[in-house]
């Protein structure tokens, strides 16, 4: 676990006690801060609170008011994170977070959405800062052994590039961790020794929710429209990913993927970093045949970043060379789920949006794709530049007949409904040497719980094909 003194004796209300919610409790009590927390899933308040605290016993006392009371829990469902759980009624208060008169922070998920939230509005009244648990990495460092951050955001990509970073210093025989959007929580996790890489896949959310950190290498991978719902504009969205290098020290590194209009001006206008700005162009990358994981031109994109960062953290060619060929890539990012009958089976259940689908398309000829889930975009004009690899459009879903009838006419497709639907058509049409392909183009919550849950359900569905 990663505790501070900078956090002792301060009065901390932490919302939503997921993963990271739970273990942001349990580092800044653990630390010496007073935390009242609170989420509207009982469970998991259950979870965090083994016995009462002290917003039971302040009812129990006909406390009223604020905090109020909940149902004591008998035991702990489960301990989210490692470490011991938090000292009922001494440190840790669970209780409705109505009043923020006194706290030095409101720490919530990402998940919480800051424009429309009454209590984001009520803490901006209040003075009290929002912040995430990587402002609280970030707050922590000074008092870690030596180490460097490298921080990746972007629309797409930031995953992979993450994981593929994380490999090659894992390669080169660096102490490295994942941490941020991927991987366990950040501040559950036990220091790295000195001379360790902090690797941090950074979505806006969380940039918008971090004010100090000061990553020694920051990455942009790309912009594009994405999470509209959650910004006032795309202008908004820009500038939320943009202050990855504001918070950085001018002597640090930046690199910046240009091959997009909003991430092009942002390298712009970082121009007098000089030497410590590196930009990635896209375009094909001719080593590329010898990483079986990075296929397609958003991988080159992805793998140029990667070397870039680790050529800045002094890794040795050989090592950025056998880690790159030996990464294995991420589940449900054009994962291969299986060959049947000399057809290919590829899962891009993660490609949520057009732009994401539009890389998966160009990586392969003769595609029968599946298409369609709950839509993000109208239109699926980014993948239109590649509509000559694709024999056959399945598409399914909420949007599944917007599809049909945008993309009749310009390729050969049908309406199939479902996944099952679909993937039983492609198997009856697909002639070996061609690939079947499910990068939807769309969110998942249609018909899904999540992503996961759709690339997982294609790949039972393919091992079930006879
Ligand atoms: P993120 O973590 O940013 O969502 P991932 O690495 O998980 O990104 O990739 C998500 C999807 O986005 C993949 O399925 C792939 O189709 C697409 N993708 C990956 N890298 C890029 C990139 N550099 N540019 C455009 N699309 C990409």
């Amino acid at each position: 676990m990663i505790t501070s003194r900078t956090w002792a004796g301060k009065r901390y209300a932490v919302l939503g006690l997921a993963r990271s919610g739970a273990a942001t409790v349990r580092a800044l009590v653990s630390s010496g801060a007073e935390v009242t927390a609170w989420d509207d899933d009982e469970a998991r308040r259950s979870a965090i609170l083994p016995g009462t605290g002290r917003g039971t016993a302040g009812a129990a006392d006909g406390g009223g008011g604020s905090p109020r009371a909940f149902p004591p829990a008998a035991r702990p469902l489960h301990l989210p994170a490692a470490g011991p759980p938090p000292r009922p009624g001494e440190d840790l208060t669970i209780a409705p977070l109505d009043d923020l008169t006194g706290f030095d922070a409101l720490v919530v998920s990402p998940g919480v959405p800051l424009n429309t939230h009454p209590l984001a509005a009520h803490a901006r009244a209040a003075g009290v800062p929002i912040i995430g648990d990587i402002e609280l990495f970030a707050q922590a460092r000074a008092e870690l052994p030596p180490h460097r951050v490298v921080g990746i955001t972007g629309t797409n990509g930031k995953s992979t590039t993450t994981a593929l970073v994380h490999h090659i210093l894992q390669t080169a025989g660096i102490p490295a961790l994942m941490g941020g959007n991927i991987g366990l929580p950040i501040l559950a996790q036990a220091p790295l020794p000195a001379g360790g890489v902090y690797v941090l896949e950074l979505s806006s959310y969380q940039l918008d929710l971090t004010q100090s950190l000061d990553c020694d290498v920051a990455v942009l991978l790309n912009v594009t429209p994405d999470h509209l719902d959650r910004y006032d504009s795309f202008d908004a969205y820009a500038a939320s990913k943009a202050r990855l290098f504001a918070m950085q020290s001018p002597a640090n590194e930046a690199i910046v993927g240009i091959g997009d209009v909003p991430s092009s001006h942002i390298a712009r206008s970082l121009a007098d970093r000089g030497e410590y700005l590196t930009k990635v162009a896209p375009g094909v990358c001719l080593d590329q045949r010898k990483w079986p994981a990075l296929q397609g031109p958003h991988n080159a994109q992805n793998a140029l970043a990667a070397i870039a960062v680790a050529k800045v953290l002094g890794v040795a060619e050989r090592d950025i060379d056998r880690g790159l060929e030996s990464f294995a890539g991420l589940p449900h990012r054009m994962e291969g789920v299986g060959v049947v009958g000399g057809v290919t089976y590829v899962n891009d259940s993660k490609a949520t949006n057009p732009e994401s689908t539009a890389p998966a398309l160009a990586a392969f000829d003769d595609i029968h794709w599946i298409v369609g889930g709950q839509a993000k975009a109208d239109n699926l004009d980014a993948c239109a530049p590649f509509f000559d690899h694709v024999r056959f459009a399945y598409t399914i879903g909420e949007a599944g007949l917007d599809f049909y009838r945008l993309l009749k006419g310009r390729l050969v497709t049908g309406y199939y409904e479902t996944l099952a639907n679909a993937v039983a058509a492609a198997h009856a049409n697909a002639e070996p040497g061609e690939t079947v392909l499910l990068s939807p183009a769309c969110a998942s919550f249609d018909q899904f719980r999540d992503y996961e849950d759709r690339g997982r359900t294609f790949r039972e569905l393919v091992r079930a094909l006879p």
